[in-house]
């Protein structure tokens, strides 16, 4: 009998059908549809394509066999679009951009929960939902979470921002980890989250497909309207247009500020990106500050415990609901997830085994792991162990081996050598690809960071990653091979630094430009010779003071009759343009600054300053 299972069930991959489990995804990715917009493209005010609903018409029928199945058919789930009913008076509009956004039906108005990521999207989700459900104003707005895919798109749903009449809800803290995140170390986090979100593969089945999480991740104008209602505990309530809200708050979890939202005449639970359809990520790997698998877990749980017996559906940032007992079983087996996820990493953490190790040996149980909304089609399990070990651990495995291994550049020359020099590398990898291809991705990395014109080597590790892009679960994973495959045929990107849109710039604080200018502070141009420079913002009551000494730039305070060697003067964003980078010349001369003092001296400061662009090589040195 079980073997017959086994057949049926191989019969039943190998045909593309879906298992029960993935039926009940299905049907939920399809509930509750009203309709979807007539014009299948979204357009920027100049024209150019937003977003093309069509855009994955490629995933009709059965996987390519250069995608995983399980991927694949996640995807044409992710990729339907339009408006679905949740519940009585709460739609969501899927598929327009990475996130949902949604919109609760008050007496007189709409409740609108993250506006996706564009302004573009964001409007002509509200366009539906007029032509749809009745053109109603907004009563006002939510953000779950400090991530621009649930706030760039402000704009596009309040274009005058409201003008402090419709209150904007967000958890504690919300403006200064959406302003943060991404500053000090942005120029390294964008080449690598190139890798993550494969931005410049192509899209088909040879190629990009989605990270995993939404279907993609418009391109259009990022906008913020500033929260004018902070959530600070969680269990407050608050009814606006006659609709009762209780809100959750999880800071530290999958952002370092969010919450949840529970509607108790609705008994709709909405729990934000803290669950999925997928496994997420503790660690992207484009990079962040390692996130708390345990406060998720216990988080989860606090909204099992709060809501759970009042909940008929739950429904979420990103992906389909759930509904009826299956949606309290979604609950508890996604937590039970990554509540393994944290045990068991630990447990074989504190029996000596290092993040590596426990990667290999660890794997969620069956009863878990076979629940499509567990699998690891966004966050990847095994790397998720990594990040646990890390969060605990640090980066050091303990064994003093690795203390101080020496660089990539230079290990893989003396490996290269040891090994019998690059025709030998070669070789041995030839006959371990496609057998072996870790083992050939381990031999033919040595050989090209030793060896970086070796176009032989470069081309079978591209082909490896290749192969290994295709196989992968994950939308990442499969972009991160993808996208080093490329890089090794074609080259980094060539890229000009990321420019942060007006809103944000506009909400983030001086001292945190100031923070990055101190980062950008080469030792070396900067000289020994100490300079203090005034920065005096003109429209905002702002004066600081810039000070170099021992290769250091310290910033604070201006106070009256401070010593200065030159004092900068002009509104705040003319300051910000010259100290990121555009020709002091030209602001004073078109009397955009004011200098008094040393010109020379804040000259010596803007030369010592560099520059940063993501297109530094990755795969090679
Ligand atoms: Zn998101």
């Amino acid at each position: 009998m079980k073997r017959l299972c086994l057949a049926i069930a191989a019969a039943l991959a190998l045909s593309g059908v879906a298992a029960a489990d993935e039926q009940r995804e299905n049907a939920f990715a399809d509930r509750g549809f009203v309709g979807t917009r007539a014009d299948p493209l979204i357009k920027a005010a100049d024209g150019r394509t937003i977003w093309d609903l069509r855009g994955w018409d490629f995933l009709e029928g059965p996987p390519a066999p250069t995608v995983d199945p399980d991927f694949w058919r996640h995807n044409q789930r992710l990729r339907k679009n339009g408006l679905f009913k949740v519940a009585d008076g709460i739609y969501q509009v899927r598929g327009f951009d990475a996130a949902n956004v949604t919109f609760i039906e008050g007496r007189t108005g709409y409740i609108v929960m993250d506006p996706l990521t564009s302004a573009e999207t964001a409007k002509a989700a509200y366009d539906l939902v007029k032509d749809k459900l009745g053109d109603k104003p907004v009563r006002a707005m939510i953000y779950t979470h400090s991530h621009v895919d649930h706030f760039g798109g402000s704009r596009g749903i309040l274009p005058d921002g409201g003008q402090g009449k419709i209150p904007v809800i967000a958890p504690a803290g919300f403006l200064e980890a959406a302003v943060s995140e991404n500053v000090l170390a942005g120029n390294a986090m964008s080449r690598r989250s190139f890798f993550q979100f494969g931005s410049f593969l192509p899209r088909s089945p040879t190629g990009q497909i989605s990270s995993g999480l939404g279907i993609g991740l418009s391109p259009g104008t990022q906008t913020l309207v500033p929260p004018t209602r902070l959530i600070t505990r969680t269990g407050e309530t608050l009814t606006i247009d006659g609709v009762k809200l209780e809100f959750q708050l999880t800071p530290g979890t999958e952002a370092p500020s969010e919450m949840n939202l529970f509607l108790p005449d609705k008994r709709a639970l909405h729990l934000s990106e803290n669950a999925n359809a997928s496994m997420h990520n503790l660690l992207p790997v484009r990079g962040a500050l390692v996130r708390d698998a345990k406060a998720w877990a216990d988080y989860l749980t606090e909204a099992e415990v709060r809501y759970g017996r009042r909940t008929d559906v739950i429904f979420n940032s990103h992906a389909w609901p759930h509904w009826g007992p299956p949606a309290l079983e979604y609950l508890a087996k996604h937590r039970d997830a990554y509540k393994f996820l944290h045990d068991q990493t630990v447990r074989l953490m504190n029996k000596g085994y290092t993040g590596v190790e426990i990667a290999e040996r660890l794997k969620l149980p069956e009863v878990l792991a076979r629940e499509p909304y567990n699998k690891s089609f966004y966050g990847d399990f095994s790397l998720n162990t990594k990040a646990v070990y890390q969060r605990y651990m640090g980066w050091y495995d303990g064994n003093p081996a690795n203390l101080r291994a020496l660089p990539p550049e230079e290990l893989a020359t003396r490996y290269v050598r040891a090994l019998g020099g690059p025709r030998a590398v070669l070789r041995m990898a030839q006959e371990a690809a496609g057998r072996d291809d870790r083992w050939a991705v381990e031999l033919l990395n040595r050989l090209v960071f030793a060896h970086p014109d070796n176009a032989e080597a470069k081309e079978l590790l591209a082909s490896v990653y290749q192969r290994m892009g295709f196989a992968a679960q994950s939308g990442i994973i499969r972009n991160v091979y993808l996208n080093g495959a490329q890089e090794l045929r074609r080259g980094p990107p060539k890229l000009p630094g990321g420019a942060a849109t007006a809103d944000i710039v506009q909400n983030t604080p001086t001292s945190m430009f100031l923070d990055l200018v101190a980062v950008r502070l080469d030792p070396e141009k900067a000289g020994s010779a100490p300079l203090a420079i005034g920065v005096v913002a003109t429209d905002r009551p702002e004066r600081h003071l810039v000070t170099l000494r021992n290769s250091v730039l310290l910033h604070g305070p201006l106070g009256a009759g401070a010593r200065t060697d030159a004092t900068l003067e002009g509104p705040r964003g003319q300051l910000i343009a010259v100290l990121s980078g555009q020709p002091l010349a030209e602001a004073l001369a078109a009397g955009r600054l004011k200098l008094t003092g040393d010109r020379a001296a804040v000259e010596r400061l803007l030369a010592s300053l560099d520059r940063f662009t993501p297109d530094f090589p990755v795969v090679t040195p």
